[in-house]
């Protein structure tokens, strides 16, 4: 199983502070050598990274919550998507976090709805699927079960498997337990996607956001069992270069920056024989400020 954290900010390449690219909205694609996939785990830069035809080769997107970091691209995406015979193209997500799109985001003020909106046969253009926590479900090929994780709004974390290896997203989330249960509770899991948001200085606004700090996330490491990989991802920009060096001086060995742009492979098997991915880095880079927290 292959997992991509999608870039989302345009930098001189190579960076130039030597650091990793910021990345200040989240997408993950995940794909898997025995068939399911490509699953896009929300959709903050989905919409815009790479040419229409490398977004049409996602079939579903999964969505952990209604921040605007992790959906603010879904319509470019969903657009790239229009009169590929793709429609209604899924959105898998809770109750809430559709019922948030549908009143905050797909109103036809912010963007059309695309509920309503229909192919030249009948069919609307997108449609919601609704994923209940605690309930198994299937999507994209993957095996699949959700779970609430601590942040502010209805958030949920995901384990997904492709039968022989499994992944456990945290998405946004403070200190939680029940992450942790299923970490230990459902097979073949290899590794955990964990956030660590801000540093240790802003533990007064990481912790009532639901978000970790470093010394949060040593403290959760606590609970992380034998032989299960610690990706790292949502360092809020602006303190990257701090949050790196407090993560780096935990010197825990489990623990791994995911790097916008790059894939690492999740349990067996070759990274070569499934579908093309996206390309490494948008093809025009424009001059915007990735540096602005949010
Ligand atoms: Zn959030
Ligand atoms: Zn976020």
């Amino acid at each position: 199983m292959h997992l991509r954290l999608l870039p989302s900010a345009f930098h001189r390449i190579p960076a130039t502070d030597g650091l990793p690219p910021s990345q200040p909205l989240t997408s993950f694609i995940l794909r898997s050598d025995l068939g399911p996939g490509p699953l896009a785990v929300d959709a903050g830069s989905l919409g815009m990274v790479g040419e229409a035809e490398d977004m049409a080769r996602i079939r579903d997107v999964l969505l952990t919550h209604a921040h605007i970091d992790h959906i603010a691209t879904l319509p470019m995406w969903l657009e790239a998507l229009l009169s590929k015979d793709r429609a209604p193209i899924p959105v898998h997500a809770t109750k809430e976090t559709i019922e948030a799109l549908r009143a905050h985001f797909f109103n036809d003020v912010i963007f059309p709805n695309f509920e309503e909106l229909k192919e030249e046969d009948g069919r609307p253009l997108m449609q919601f699927r609704m994923v209940s926590p605690e309930e198994p479900c299937e999507i994209a090929g993957f095996e699949v079960l959700g779970f609430r994780v601590d942040h502010p709004v209805p958030t949920t974390g995901y384990w997904i498997s492709d039968g022989e290896d499994a992944v456990v997203f945290a998405s946004d989330s403070g200190p939680t337990e029940r992450l942790w249960e299923v970490v230990r509770d459902q097979p073949n899991v290899r590794a955990v996607v964990l956030e660590t948001s801000f540093p240790d200085w802003m533990e007064h606004i990481a912790r009532p956001s639901g978000h970790l700090t470093p010394m949060l996330l040593g403290e959760e490491l606590r609970k992380v069992p034998d032989g299960v990989r610690v990706l790292i991802t949502h360092m809020k920009p602006a303190y990257r270069g701090e949050i790196i060096r407090c993560v780096e001086a935990l010197r825990d060995p489990r623990v791994e920056l995911l790097e916008p742009g790059s894939e690492v492979t999740i349990g067996g098997v070759t990274p070569s024989s499934g579908p093309p991915s996206l390309p490494a880095h948008p093809p025009e880079p424009l001059p915007v400020d990735p540096s602005r927290p949010r």
